[in-house]
């Protein structure tokens, strides 16, 4: 089976070929194999906006639904220069693997809208996510399909989207989007939610590795919302952060960063350069700095073949969504670096953007102890799943989960058959 061509990209072939080892591995009916391929719908739309200086630019938009066969779709929209179809298409399936190993009645979706956001006045993103949010309305709903945040929007996107979803339907309609202000339907701790996910994860990995987190050394690419969270999470719990990036550079210390001071110094300078007692690295240099425990927390496509065996973390967790190329993931296999693929280990933001969505249909909110509970719980059962799979058959941890979750929606299209 070829790649079809109009989703063609680095991300997507990566998420094809995971996806066609694990079909064969799984014995997967070839029919369905070749559905899973492909999304179920894909909406590229125009968005014009009207910026400060008064000329009116048009930004290209995507929303992709990969399956709604387990239940509506569920996934993140991100602000970035090079989203394209394919590379939004690719998230989306990865969200239907994610949504399915984690056993959430959801199926995968993404947006994504072609911008630098950094460059934007806030009216001007206003503008654009309000008249992206009109372009897609006929795809998005409570039972429909449902937006959160991901790399380049946050909670303040998120309102935006909503309102504009509710000023159509005449009501205010909470379970549009996850991800939003608490004040208007938000979740008590959904915006720690993947940064934490990822520290219960490591917590469990380290355990069955025989180790121990406190006093280990951490570098984390990205300091957002996945990578500053999980940041400030580890440190407080003991780990050492020697290296954080951001998309301007990193910030080295072998001593260790405060990292409370360190988003002090980011709320102040808007970036992690220049924090005192620290040496400037490069975004690439910092994958390779020695450390136990490496976080890619940023972008896509970070950890490839060229610097696969310069990495000298023994465990990577995945914060970001897809950061390491096929060829890398085997180098790093080879080498017996314990990899936490981004389908589990970043998997915490979509579990408490269910319990958003739940506590927002039943209009019934949680208090925060209870969902970090219940995450906890989660993500531990999904870790211990997908640990004991692994060493049945013999693989390393991205098999099993991706076999877990393809599995899981394969059994959903053959149970329900083709229509019509
Ligand atoms: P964010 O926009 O809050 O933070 C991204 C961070 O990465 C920032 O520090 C930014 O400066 C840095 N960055 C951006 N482009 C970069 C580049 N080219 N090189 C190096 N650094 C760069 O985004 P986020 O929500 O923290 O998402 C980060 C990653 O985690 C993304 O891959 C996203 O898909 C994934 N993810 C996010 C969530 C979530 O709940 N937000 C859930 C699952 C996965």
């Amino acid at each position: 089976m070829n790649v079809s061509s109009e989703f063609d990209s680095e991300l997507y072939s990566t998420a094809v070929s995971q996806l066609d080892r694990v079909a064969s591995r799984l014995q997967l009916d070839p029919a369905i194999h070749h559905r899973l391929r492909l999304p179920r719908r894909a909406l590229v739309v125009s968005i014009p906006v009207r910026m400060d200086d008064g000329r009116t630019e048009v930004f290209t938009g995507y929303r992709v639904h990969h399956n709604t066969v387990l239940g509506p779709t569920k996934g993140g929209l991100r602000y970035a220069p090079d989203v394209s179809l394919g590379e939004v298409t690719a998230l989306a399936m990865l969200m239907s693997w994610k949504c399915a190993l984690m056993n959430l009645p959801y199926g995968g979706a993404k947006g994504g809208v072609r911008v630098n956001p950094r460059t934007l006045s806030v009216q001007e993103l206003e503008g654009l996510t309000r008249r992206y949010t009109a372009e897609i309305i006929l795809l998005i709903g409570p039972d429909l399909d449902i937006p959160a945040p991901d790399l380049g929007t946050d909670e303040r996107t998120m309102a935006w989207m909503m309102d504009t979803y509710s000023m159509t339907q005449g009501k205010s309609v909470p379970g549009v989007v996850t991800g939003k202000p608490l004040i208007i339907g938000g979740s008590a701790g959904r915006r720690e939610a993947t940064g934490r996910g990822i520290v219960y994860v490591l917590y469990q990995a380290a355990r069955r590795l025989g180790q121990e987190l406190r006093g280990r050394t951490v570098v984390v690419q990205g300091f957002g919302n996945v990578g500053g969270v999980a940041a400030r999470l580890l440190w407080r719990d003991g780990a050492i952060i020697v290296g954080v990036s951001d998309v301007k550079g990193g910030i080295w210390n072998p001593r260790g960063i405060d990292i409370r001071q360190l988003e002090a110094h980011v709320k102040e300078s808007g970036g992690v350069g220049g924090f005192p007692d620290t040496e400037q690295v490069s975004n690439t240099e910092i994958l390779e700095r020695p450390c136990d425990v490496l976080v890619p927390a940023a972008v896509g496509s970070q950890i490839r073949q060229e610097n696969a065996d310069r990495i000298k973390a023994s465990i990577v967790a995945e914060g970001a969504n897809g950061p390491t190329t096929p060829e890398a993931d085997v180098i790093l296999r080879e080498r017996g670096v314990t990899v936490i693929p981004d389908i589990l280990a970043n998997a915490g933001g979509v579990v408490v953007s269910y319990f958003e969505w739940v506590q927002g249909l039943q209009y019934y909110f949680w208090q925060e102890s209870e969902i970090t509970a219940r995450l906890q719980e989660v993500m531990t059962r999904s870790f211990d799943r997908v640990w004991s799979l692994a060493n049945k058959e013999g693989t390393d941890l991205r098999t099993a989960a991706l076999m877990e979750g393809i599995r899981r929606v394969a059994e959903a299209y053959s149970v329900r058959g083709l229509y019509p």
